[in-house]
């Protein structure tokens, strides 16, 4: 695999640009790579994985099929390991920003580093577009963004034997409050509520532990944090009854992402719900030859899991193959029994 120098090729002629290193666009590279076409891959961030790589890369998934188990990192190290035979090219730290058509049907991409694509197929795989986390509107709070205060868990590890105030009642706060209640040396989940919008099961595990001992929970909002401008001590929780301190060393607020579909908004897409709208049998969206695959799109019984990005990855490849090799016939193979893909897959 390779990643490409912004400066070394201005005009790259491929069959097929994916937007997005998220686990769907990189299990595309591998569905396309299966029918011998050849994939560049753009993702604004600087590494691959998506949402799995940056916000959850220590948690455990348990709905991968085939996988009991595995963390967001791992799964993105494992299709990286998945796809190598068929080398595709990443240019990472890269945002599309516009795409138009060509005379013969194929697509010209543009990205904000003013590299130009040539290709029969796109396929958005944006996931949420560009995510950022919902911040609350607590007065000093962006003075310790960073080294305080996290909205995403990047190492378990840093966190270890501090004292952490968890805000939330999604999955993101009931799960960090889960997994962190072993390293830390105490965990404050605070909510407003006493009902939460996170997984049942975990609400539940959440309770038993409060009334263990082993962690606190505080019915409240965060209206202050107290600090020297870098190292915090103490959060102000604030309910009916009034305002208590908390003393901690990190505040985690899990108040939610803010999906910006960002510039793919302007490509000219049917959107639905902010969403692509593609059908059900290729992934394409109104416009032919530009999929869309993952969180991104949008069908009747759409399920935002990564499962079903795998299954639209496949049915894409399809069409995708059509587009770049019209004159040739798609031959259905098992990986188990061609010989040309095992060869090429024993090298993983
Ligand atoms: P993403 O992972 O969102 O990746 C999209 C990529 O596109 C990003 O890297 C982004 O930078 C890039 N991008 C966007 N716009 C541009 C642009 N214009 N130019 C270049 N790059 C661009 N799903 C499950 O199936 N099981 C779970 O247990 C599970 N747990 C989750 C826990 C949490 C805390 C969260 C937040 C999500 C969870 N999910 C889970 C959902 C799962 O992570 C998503 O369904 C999955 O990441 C979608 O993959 P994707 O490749 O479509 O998009």
């Amino acid at each position: 695999m390779s990643q490409l120098t912004h400066k070394e090729i201005r005009l790259i002629r491929t069959d097929a640009v994916i937007i997005g290193a998220g686990p769907v666009g990189l299990f595309a590279v591998f569905e396309l790579g299966l029918l011998n076409l050849q994939a560049h891959v753009i993702d604004v961030l600087a590494k691959p994985g998506g949402q799995c790589a940056e916000f959850y890369p220590e948690k455990p998934i348990y709905d991968i099929p085939g996988l009991p188990a595995c963390t967001g990192q791992e799964l993105t190290d494992n299709l990286m390991r998945q796809i190598r035979p068929f080398d595709p090219v990443f240019h990472f730290s890269t945002s599309a920003e516009r795409i138009e058509p060509l005379p013969n049907g194929h697509w010209r991409l543009f990205t904000d580093d003013g590299q130009v694509f040539e290709a029969p197929s796109i396929v958005v795989a944006a996931g949420g577009g560009s995510f950022t986390p919902k911040k609350p509107p607590i007065p000093g709070l962006a003075t310790y963004e960073g080294k305080a205060v996290h909205y995403a868990v990047r190492r378990i590890e840093s966190l270890r034997g501090q004292r952490l105030v968890i805000s939330g009642g999604g999955d993101s706060a009931l799960d960090w409050t889960l997994a962190l209640h072993t390293v830390a040396e105490r965990v404050t989940l605070v909510h407003r509520r006493a009902d939460f919008r996170a997984a049942p099961d975990s609400v539940r595990r959440m309770f038993a532990l409060a009334e263990r001992g082993e962690i606190d929970f505080k019915l409240g909002e965060i209206t202050g944090v107290t600090g020297d401008g870098t190292a915090l001590s103490a959060v102000t929780v604030s309910n009916d009854q009034g305002s208590t301190q908390v003393a901690c060393e990190a505040l985690l607020p899990f108040y939610g992402l803010t999906m910006k579909i960002g510039p793919i908004e302007g490509f000219g897409l049917e959107l639905r719900g902010g969403r692509i709208a593609v059908d059900t049998e290729r992934f394409e969206s109104n416009r032919p030859g530009v999929f869309a695959i993952g969180d991104i799109n949008d069908y009747p019984g759409k399920l935002k899991l990564i499962l079903s990005g795998f299954h639209e990855a496949a049915l894409m490849a399809q069409q995708a193959f059509r587009r770049a090799r019209p004159d040739q016939k798609l031959l259905f193979q098992y990986t188990t029994t061609s010989t040309r893909l095992k060869e090429k897959l024993e090298t993983t």
